[in-house]
């Protein structure tokens, strides 16, 4: 079946190069995603699956029914979403959108999406379960998966598969990563309040300046001394507002920043560690505060045996060469957590980098993909769903006997 697979995917990767083209040149913004979602649903329909467009309020899902032997349902997740960027790259077929462009690769995602909904439409055999392909919009800001999932499109999904594209792992390997993939994103917001007074004499004043820096730097420092080294935090404060002239001691001053950690724990356990910091630097020093720390979306971990599914596809379709093992999590953030509050799933990344040339990172005007990496990240995931439906309940076994296979993560011992 993997050749058949190979086969059907090489025939279609012109096919698969001129929709990824067409996507590339006609980005859309988060949330807003019509033209790309009738295309795609265009697509879809003339594959055979049932269709449903405005799911998720811009998303579309497509299902590929099985024979009815295995009543899990695989779901298979791509985004749509372009970024408010002025591409650069001066390609044929680069954005018509000034201003927007298909610089995070969801361009090639949704187009590996239609691929594998091609080929595992033509295996001219029926999966033993449903394949639910997702097509989600808004990654970009966050919002997509969670506007998907109160559609209800993970009703019954017994398990998720996704893919994001890594310009530094070349084209034809596939980036594996178990455990934690990327972090939780969370918003924070501070506000101290002191009081004003003449610059000159601030004993008669509460200098909320002074004693929000007091703030930042003790929120740096104490991430050293009191957190977990091995369950890595970053506080970034991004933005500071406060005072009104040189000679005035500012009453109020917002912090603005953004705090991110792999651990589920540590993300639940910081609103109270953070709020413990600035409330005794504010009772010292005489002055109040608000604190608005929002959960944004949580960090990915990514479930062993799906991950497991996930790199003997691509083992077996792409030998060792084709595999990379990712040894460290990114502290960026990925909505695909927003589905794995829901079923256990795995995103692995697929290289799209050049051999001969520089590779600009994701979200650069000059950010280019090898296209050849396409038919790569149809094959291996379009071989994983098939693959997935014997293969788990073997494995479920084994994680029954040993449950440290279940761990969400793993922390190797620094040499
Ligand atoms: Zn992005
Ligand atoms: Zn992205």
């Amino acid at each position: 079946m993997l050749s058949q697979i190979k086969d059907l995917a090489a025939k279609l990767a012109p096919r698969l190069i001129e929709i990824r083209r067409h996507l590339h040149s006609h980005p859309e913004l988060s949330g807003q995603e019509y033209q790309t979602a009738a295309y795609v649903a265009g697509v879809l329909s003339s594959c055979g699956l049932q269709v449903k467009e405005g799911i998720g309020k811009v998303g579309v899902v497509g299902e590929l029914q099985g024979d009815g032997r295995d009543a899990r349902l695989l779901a298979i997740r791509t985004d749509m979403d372009a970024l408010p960027i002025q591409e650069r790259t001066e390609l044929e077929f680069a954005s018509r959108q000034s201003g927007l462009m298909h610089a995070c690769g969801h361009d090639v995602h949704t187009t590996v999406g239609l691929g594998a909904a091609m080929v595992l439409s033509q295996l001219g055999e029926l999966l033993p379960g449903t394949v639910r392909f997702l097509f989600q919009p808004a990654e970009e800001v966050a919002q997509g998966a969670g506007w998907m999932v109160q559609d209800g499109v993970m009703e019954a999904v017994a398990g998720i598969l996704s893919v994001h594209v890594f310009p530094t792992i070349p084209a034809g390997v596939v980036g594996i990563r178990y455990g934690a993939l990327t972090a939780a994103a969370d918003d924070l917001a501070i506000t101290i309040t002191g009081e004003s007074g003449h610059g000159a004499r601030p004993h008669e004043a509460v200098d909320a300046i002074w004693i929000a820096a007091q703030v930042v730097t003790t929120l740096q420092q104490a991430i050293s001394r009191t957190q977990n080294p091995l369950r890595p935090v970053v506080l970034t404060i991004g933005q500071i507002n406060g005072g009104r002239a040189p000679n005035v001691i500012a009453d109020q001053v917002t912090l603005l920043g953004t705090v991110r950690s792999l651990h589920p724990e540590t993300s639940a356990a910081l609103p109270a560690w953070i709020e413990q910091m600035v409330a005794g630097i504010c009772q010292l020093y005489g002055a109040r505060y608000t604190i608005n720390y929002r959960h944004g979306v949580p960090s990915v971990q990514n479930d062993f045996v799906l991950t497991q599914l996930l790199e003997s596809a691509a083992r077996e379709s792409w030998g060792s060469n084709g595999v990379q093992i990712i040894q460290e999590p990114s502290l960026g953030a990925e909505d695909f957590s927003v589905y794995l509050q829901h079923a256990p799933g795995s995103m692995f990344r697929l290289g799209v980098g050049f051999k001969d040339r520089h590779n600009y990172p994701l979200h650069h005007p000059l950010f280019a993909v090898d296209e050849t990496a396409i038919v790569t990240g149809v094959v291996t995931i379009a071989y994983a769903a098939y693959k997935y439906w014997p293969s788990t309940p073997i494995i479920v076994a084994v994680q029954r006997i040993n449950p440290a296979l279940s761990q969400p993560y793993s922390l190797r011992p620094i040499p």
